[in-house]
């Protein structure tokens, strides 16, 4: 049989009970759309961040588009970040019609290389836009400084991230202006279906942030601003308040998996975490040269992979019209070319990755 990639089903049976229960609640209630349950999950998200305001939102790339136009950023501006990552960190920079400006990324942490950012800031730059890649925070007080000294935003895409903390115990999502984080189902803390969340410490910015969810409205049919519908559905919330119990459990139990594979596979980078910080490891990515003949190997034995992310962003086929070539940004070439992630999740059992590490180690 397959190992799973992210064992949702073992998560899923162990709160079952719990989780059953709130959905079964919910439906008798006919409780769909915001409510008590909603509240109740974003009063647990501000105070697990330790920020003054989180509201809950549809989804990771909603999440972004809401914090850019709380911010204002508009046709024309400039956010300077980084072209490893999944899409929609640049996608809703693009959407909103602002120009993401690409920096490479760090050996080491594959964040978004810090030095390499101030030689890009211009007039034009707004923000930037800083991705926690893999469950790692970059250095975000540097980043925040750098901000305040050109006068722009800082923007953390923490959908990898939430529940991650630096070298001073700063919590992933509490440092941005404002912070965007994803509850996708194999996200660190996912929930099953979509759903997302952004957090600020900035009252007007919260307030503008909390009408453009809800079609600009506090008042039913007054509309205060242009906004959309990007609210959480009730459900999600509730299924997200039962898991929250048990997030700090689970971190801990990724964080022992993730060193079982760092002590003893052989042959291949394993992805380093900064002195001082935590990793909530969304994904466990190692870099190996020959990545095909490593995927063959695993596949024949039953082990799935998964390369995140295959094309960095300036070479995607949506972004040609920025210009970038195939000699931009060397280092986010060559991890892309050499990345992939193996089987994780908190519910990884000690047999299964026995297993892989046993076959990832062995020669052909
Ligand atoms: C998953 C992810 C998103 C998007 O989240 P969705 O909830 O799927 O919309 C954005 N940025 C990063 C870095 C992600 O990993």
């Amino acid at each position: 049989m397959m190992i799973a990639f992210c064992n949702l089903k073992s998560q899923y049976d162990k709160y079952k009970f719990e989780i059953d229960d709130k959905i079964q609640n919910l439906l008798n209630n006919t409780n769909y759309i915001g409510g008590q349950e909603v509240k109740e999950l974003e009063n647990n998200l501000a105070n697990y961040v330790n920020v003054k305001y989180a509201y809950a939102c549809s989804n990771g790339t909603s999440a972004l588009f809401l914090a850019l136009k709380a911010l204002g950023i508009k046709e024309g501006d400039e956010i300077i970040t980084t072209p490893f990552t999944f899409i929609a960190s640049s996608e809703m920079i693009a959407l909103i019609g602002a120009k993401p400006v690409f920096v490479d990324i760090s050996d080491i942490d594959y964040n978004l290389d810090i030095n390499e950012i101030e030689s890009k800031i211009t007039s034009k730059t707004k923000a930037i836009l800083a991705v926690s890649i893999f469950g790692q925070m970059p250095n975000l007080i540097k980043l925040k400084e750098i901000c305040k000294k050109y006068n722009i935003y800082l923007i953390e895409d923490a959908a990898q991230s939430f529940g991650a903390k630096d070298d001073f115990n700063n919590v992933s999502c509490s440092i941005a202006d404002i912070s965007t984080t994803s509850f996708f189902p194999s996200k660190p803390l996912g929930c099953y279906g979509d759903g997302g969340a952004i957090f600020t410490n900035d009252e007007n910015l919260a307030n503008t942030i909390n009408l453009l969810i809800n079609h600009g409205s506090k008042e039913r049919y007054l509309h205060e601003i242009i906004g959309l519908n990007a609210r959480l559905d009730t459900i999600q919330a509730g299924i997200l308040n039962v898991k929250f119990k048990y997030f700090d459990k689970e971190i801990e139990q990724r964080n022992k998996i993730a060193k079982i594979y760092t002590d003893n596979l052989n042959n291949c980078i394993v992805p380093k975490v900064k002195d001082g910080y935590k990793s909530v490891w969304a994904q466990y990515s190692i870099r190996v040269e020959n990545r095909q003949e490593v995927i063959k190997k695993l596949q024949k034995n039953n082990i799935p992979t998964a390369i995140h992310y295959p094309t960095p962003l300036h070479l995607q086929p949506c972004f040609r019209y920025l210009g970038y070539n195939e000699k931009d940004f060397p280092i986010a070439k060559v991890v892309s070319d050499e990345i992939l992630s193996l089987p994780f999740s908190a519910f990884l059992n000690y047999e299964d990755q026995s297993k892989i590490i046993e076959i990832f180690n062995k020669g052909e």
